[in-house]
């Protein structure tokens, strides 16, 4: 044996011994488990109070938060650690994590102490985020590991019909709004228009909430497949992923198409639309005479970020006294979309932008009476109602997937299809809220 060989081994066997230690540790507690696994002693016992690996009843716990421009060293000095040891610590754990840099103000620490009379800190755990955790172990040998929280994700089933909004019927049963986030900004984006719900309107959505430590709620996780029946009219979604290498996922429906279109069915987000494509308006200042109105107003606050409804290239990016601000899109030789009124550019002609690509922010430039973006559409040179076109599709899902695809949906479609709408009608729901209000409750 060289060496060079020796000192490398020697090397491993260091860095080992820690880990030898914890190997001990996760031991025992497993055979305290299978111990527990008995039922007539689970019930006796009570549960071992096991968080970032470690049984908390064998230590005197300190939990606390950091403070406005506390350091590391200071929670450690108060904690009877001297200043020597500080410093061993800070220089020890550098490299597996500097915990002095990443230090941040709110976060919360745990102190483990012994449980004597001493109470002397044995492990000083950081929580950098919700999920993850740095233990710094200051007993036998000091060393540092960085670990993350079991995340755990349960799959749930939501079902409704829509009496106002759709963020309202999930509400009523407790669902985060971030579930109708997805479906209208994602999911169906590009089919059906979230402003324009009606009533009976209904849905089934399959989705993912995320837990840590199986008690901290995060949120809505994803969307694994819904079902939107929208005038009478049902839209299947299902989530799938066409390019496993590069993680791409999208949704398609029963047929296997994709349920986007080239364009998207409004440049901002969370907006109202304040004015229609109305050939036929008449306005008072202008004396109640015909005035029609070539483009559709969305209303949002100022500041709002525009996205290009379409990938293509910017064709104008100027000023004048009526538009204010605005930028004009060709996308092929057949449409062109302009953004009006914006507060600022945030693209120049000649630019190419992608479909969502923020292109400006809504302002009041030009003669509007409000802060909006007026969105007009072109096909061939005319201007059109863009909610009145048959828009053209984005690229459908590869051929050599299909077959795997209606594979892939045939037992979540049947789920689906097997899972009945609750509440059934609008008369039985205003019956059987207060009801299940008190259940979930
Ligand atoms: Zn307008």
């Amino acid at each position: 044996m060289d060496r060079a060989r020796k000192r490398k081994l020697g090397n491993r066997y260091l860095t080992i011994l820690p880990l030898l230690a914890l190997g001990l540790v996760s031991c025992k507690d497993k055979e305290k488990e299978v111990v527990e696994e008995k039922p007539e002693l689970a019930i006796v016992e009570p549960k071992e109070n096991i968080e970032f690996g470690f049984n908390l009843d064998e230590y005197v716990v300190r939990r606390d938060t950091v403070k406005s421009g506390e350091s590391f060293g200071e929670i450690l000095e108060r904690n009877k650690i001297g200043y020597p040891q500080i410093f061993h610590i800070a220089e020890k754990t550098k490299e597996t994590y500097d915990i002095a840099r990443y230090f941040q103000k709110g976060r919360p620490y745990t102190i483990l102490c012994s449980k004597d009379s001493l109470e002397l800190p044995k492990t000083f755990i950081y929580q950098p985020s919700l999920e993850e955790y740095v233990v710094i172990n200051f007993k036998d040998s000091i060393h540092a590991y960085k670990s993350k929280k079991p995340i755990k994700y349960v799959e749930k089933l939501a079902t409704g019909v829509i009496n106002s909004s759709i963020s309202e019927t999930l509400d009523e049963q407790g669902i985060s709004p971030v579930l109708t986030n997805i479906l209208a900004d994602n999911i169906y984006a590009w089919t059906i228009d979230f402003r324009r719900l009606q009533k009976g309107d209904r849905f089934k959505v399959i989705y993912t909430d995320k837990y840590i430590d199986d008690s901290i709620y995060v949120g809505v996780h994803d969307v694994k497949a819904a079902y939107f029946e929208h005038n009478t009219e049902p839209f299947y979604a299902f989530r799938y992923e066409t390019d496993s290498i590069k993680g791409i996922v999208d949704y398609f429906n029963d047929d296997a198409k994709t349920l986007r279109r080239a364009f998207l069915k409004a440049p901002v987000k969370f907006s109202r639309i304040s004015s229609r494509y109305n050939l036929k308006r008449r306005i008072a200042v202008y004396g109640y005479k015909v005035k029609p109105h070539k483009g559709t107003d969305f209303a949002a606050p100022i500041g709002t970020p525009i996205m290009a409804t379409a990938a293509g290239t910017v064709t104008k990016s100027s000023y004048t006294r009526g538009n204010g601000n605005y930028v004009k899109i060709r996308h092929n030789g057949t449409y062109e979309t302009q953004y009006l009124h914006m507060k600022k550019q945030n693209v120049k002609a000649g630019q190419h932008v992608n479909q969502g690509d923020v292109i400006g922010w809504v302002g009041m430039t030009g003669y509007t009476g409000g802060p909006h973006v007026c969105y007009r559409f072109w096909v061939n040179g005319r201007q059109v109602d863009p909610f009145k076109q048959k828009l053209p599709a984005a690229e459908p899902i590869p051929d050599s997937l299909k077959t795997k695809y209606l594979e892939f949906i045939k037992p979540i479609k049947y789920r689906l299809d097997n899972t009945n709408f609750k509440p059934q009608n609008v008369e039985d729901s205003e019956l059987t809220q207060p009801e299940i209000r008190q259940a979930t409750s």
